[in-house]
């Protein structure tokens, strides 16, 4: 049988952080061997709040970070396939089709795309903005994936591709698999400063790509329990950032759990419980930025991942769309037009030339 197919991706608004790693990433290194997979460089979806020149002239070198922490983690090109969506014309297709598919009831209920308006600052709804997770359905369903791996942000989005797969499949015939979001050990990583999110945006993120001296820096920034201001008074470690990072990224259990009983007790200065961290952390990345290091070095390496992977995904993304619009009786129509058109074409000819 062939193999179950993946498909996840992110905007290119910059470089990848711990957040993505955790709540996305690791699964998607993990399930490579299992799984066909394919991973979108969502550029359309930037547009949906970042549509400016400026930004779109950022895409390229966005594109080529985010790609490159996803070789420095383990995504294997040779295994997966790396595209960028802009350049998947069907995609728009799709995307139409499936717009009839939903209400706008339906969208505008889902609080993630008031909060993303806010975050940039619109005080209105942009209709692609709302159309945001019909877009996503068109990626996801692009492939006929089986299953999304992605934070816990997005589990409400891929509810809708759900829902949108299942009312094409009523009315038009079986095309297209339900999917399954997959969400990550960590469904959302909390960032430095204590925010629900560590995320680009909110200026709180540790990014894969950033220097061990970086990393300390933002360590020793990190926001911890506010009630604790001497080293001697017992603190709080649930919740606590520094520990949620502990437990993810320390492999140390022993010593995560020696500063969490210290830390209870007011036997443990918060220095000391960063520096480990921060130690950690750099352990925990060394071996990811020696990598992207040597990926960086081969001069138009990712460009051609990129390509190769377009390329593929473009396959992919024709036979689908073929298939969705005979399914839906849409082929049908215009071959029907053309059939009747050449053949009025060419006894017109006739009559032509015999007169
Ligand atoms: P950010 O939200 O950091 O600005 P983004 O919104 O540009 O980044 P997306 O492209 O929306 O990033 O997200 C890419 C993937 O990473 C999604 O699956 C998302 O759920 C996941 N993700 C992003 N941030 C986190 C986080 N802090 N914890 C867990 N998963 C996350
Ligand atoms: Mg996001």
């Amino acid at each position: 049988m062939e193999r179950k197919r993946i498909l996840t991706g992110d905007r290119p608004t910059g470089k990848l952080h711990l957040g993505h790693y955790v709540g996305s990433l690791v699964n998607r290194v993990r399930l490579q061997d299992q799984y066909e997979c394919f991973f979108l460089i969502a550029d359309l979806h930037m547009l949906t709040t970042r549509p400016s020149r400026e930004d779109i002239e950022r895409i390229m070198d966005n594109a080529r970070d985010m790609v490159l922490d996803y070789l420095a983690v383990g995504i294997d090109p040779a295994k997966s396939t790396i595209y960028l969506q802009s350049a998947v014309h069907e995609v728009y297709e799709l995307n139409l089709i499936f717009e009839m598919l939903v209400t706008v009831p339906r969208l505008s209920r889902l609080p993630s795309l008031k909060e993303m308006a806010r975050a940039a600052d619109l005080t209105e709804m942009p209709f692609g903005l709302l159309g945001y997770p019909v877009l996503q359905a068109a990626d996801i369903l692009m492939p006929r994936a089986h299953l999304v791996p992605v934070g816990k942000d997005n589990e409400a989005h891929v509810e809708i591709t759900r829902e949108i797969a299942r009312r094409f499949n009523r009315m038009y015939g079986d095309v297209f698999p339900i999917p399954e979001a997959m969400i990550g050990d960590v469904p959302t990583l909390v960032g430095i400063d204590g925010k629900a999110k560590m995320s680009k945006s909110l200026n709180n993120a540790i990014f894969l790509s950033d220097d061990a001296a970086t990393v300390r820096k933002k360590v020793f920034r990190m926001y911890t329990d506010p009630n604790r201001i001497r080293a001697d008074i017992p603190g709080r470690v649930e919740g606590n950032p520094v520990f949620i990072y502990h437990d993810i990224f320390n492999p140390n259990k022993a010593e995560v759990e020696d500063l969490k009983e210290r830390y209870r007790q007011g036997r443990v200065g918060d220095v000391e419980v960063k520096e480990k961290l921060a130690i950690a952390l750099n352990n925990f990345l060394d071996p990811i930025r020696e990598r992207r290091a040597e990926i960086a070095a081969q001069a138009g390496l990712v460009e051609e991942v990129i390509y190769e992977g377009t390329l593929r995904a473009r396959e992919e993304a024709k036979e689908t769309l073929m298939l969705a619009k005979k399914a839906m009786g849409l082929t049908g129509v215009w071959n029907r037009i053309s059939r009747r058109a050449e053949r009025a074409r060419k006894r017109r000819e006739k009559s032509a030339t015999a007169s």
